[in-house]
């Protein structure tokens, strides 16, 4: 088998998902929704359940995109920790954004029972191992202000406690017990499921090529079909392309990728015993877990340019080589990567522009907020903005430089602070 190039773990095991029909001929819709990841598929599934008739289109498969491949690491809450929201946002508004994005989690968790949806989800917790000794420093500031605003599932473990847990080198950890992961295709193959079950019309191999707005709403084109809507949910994340200045200047697509081992003769018991999903604290994060069969499932390095490297596993080994030297020379089942798309504040970009609604930009923390932010773009979708607009007013700022420099200069702001996680 060839793993330099794209072979994930998750399209080998997931569950059969026959392909929807591409979009045929001119329909219409209350709205249409661009993209079937987590985002556009919670959209389409919170509309459909409320009586809206919604038309859902995807440009490749359902979980083609960052939902269909990411870690499936479930880390609650938002890139700004529960410190940085108080200290930028006030004590009002930080916890209202800090406990709305905790909400994401339990969404997901309630989504899953209710749809029944088979997606291995182990609610093990999650860990943040500290990489520098002055990172604790920052995670008892963080688990402070978490149980100042309520959340006491933060606690911070000391190197010995943090080895035990994670066997390899730390200063010590900050423990979450509020996450976990997921098989995040059939996760997002679940939720295409439960939408269609509610009555969202669903279409693959759709690409939208234009978007046009009309008095009263919007017109979607794809190469073999038209959707006439009042108004259109984007939800392409970082795949979605040139597509509207607005849209498009507040996020920044990241190369990055991911491995998994052969299946390890103790299933990786001994490497993460209480089956944690865990990421270091570099900027440049590397992060892993087991997988139910027996692997262990490692991301780390990022490339500034969506092009992926040659060889994807030759790419990947040395950052597993690095944070497990006990697997130095392991076999690699499969590799494969994506595009997270990242903001300058690290919040997600939500918002609205007359009949046009997005959300993306979860930058590298999407796995559960992608399904919040379709629930609350399908609020809004029907007049009720409460929940939207705390995010909305909390948008990250545009990348400067405009469409042609923003790309080289966060190039070098990006490779600056991944040099600082070499030279500590
Ligand atoms: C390698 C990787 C690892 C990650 N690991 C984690 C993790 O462990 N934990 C975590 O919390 N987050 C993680 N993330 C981030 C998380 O996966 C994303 O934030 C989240 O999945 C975004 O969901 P989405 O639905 O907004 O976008 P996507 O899942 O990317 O879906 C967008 C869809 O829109 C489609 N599309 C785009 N343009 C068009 C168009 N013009 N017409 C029709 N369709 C279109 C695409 O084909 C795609 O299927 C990771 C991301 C990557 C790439």
């Amino acid at each position: 088998m060839n793993i330099a190039v794209d072979h994930s773990w998750y399209a080998a095991t997931a569950a059969a998902s026959p392909p929807r029909p591409a979009l045929a001929g001119d329909t219409r819709a209350d709205v249409a929704i661009i993209g079937g990841g987590a985002t556009g598929l919670s959209a389409a599934l919170h509309l459909a359940q409320r009586g809206v008739s919604v038309v859902l289109v995807e440009a490749a498969r359902i979980g083609h995109g960052a939902s269909g491949r990411n870690g499936g690491q479930i880390i609650p809450g938002l890139r700004q920790g529960a410190a940085d929201l108080l200290e930028n946002f006030g004590e009002t508004r930080g916890a209202a954004l800090f406990h709305l994005a905790l909400s994401a989690r339990d969404l997901v968790v309630d989504l899953v029972a209710r749809h029944g949806i088979d997606c291995d989800l182990a609610l093990t917790g999650h860990l943040t191992t500290a990489v520098r000794p002055r990172d604790l420093d920052g995670f008892a500031r963080e688990a402070a202000a978490a149980a100042r605003l309520g959340y006491h599932r933060m606690r911070v473990l000391d190197a010995g406690a943090a080895r035990a847990a994670v066997a390899s080198p730390s200063h010590g950890a900050l423990l979450d017990g509020g996450g976990g992961h997921f098989h995040t295709l059939n996760y997002t193959l679940g939720l295409a499921r439960a939408a269609a079950a509610a009555g969202a019309l669903l279409h693959e191999s759709s690409p939208v090529t234009r978007l046009e707005r009309r008095a009263g709403g919007v017109v979607l084109y794809t190469p073999t079909g038209t959707i006439t809507a009042a108004q259109a949910i984007v939800a392409g994340d970082a795949l979605l392309g040139p597509f509207n200045r607005r849209i498009n200047s507040r996020i920044m697509p990241v190369g990055n990728y991911i491995v998994t081992t052969d299946v390890l003769p103790d299933g990786g018991a001994g490497l993460i015993p209480g089956n944690h999903a865990v990421s270091d604290s570099r900027f440049v994060v590397n992060y892993f877990r087991r997988t139910p069969d027996g692997r262990l499932m490692f991301g780390g390095g990022e490339r500034y340019t969506p092009r992926p490297p040659a060889d994807m596993a030759a790419f990947v080994r040395p950052f597993l080589e690095r944070s497990f030297p006990m697997l130095a020379g392991v076999g690699l089942s499969h590799a494969w990567g994506g595009l997270v798309s990242v903001t300058r504040s690290r919040l997600p970009d939500i918002g609205r522009d007359g009949p046009l609604l997005w959300a993306h930009g979860y930058s590298g923390q999407g796995a559960v907020l992608s399904t919040l932010g379709g629930a609350l773009l399908a609020e809004a979708a029907q007049g009720d903005e409460t929940r939207f607009s705390q995010f909305a007013a909390a948008a990250p700022p545009g990348f400067p430089g405009g469409q042609m420099l923003k790309g080289p200069l966060h190039v070098l702001g990006m490779l600056w602070y991944a040099l600082r996680d070499r030279t500590g």
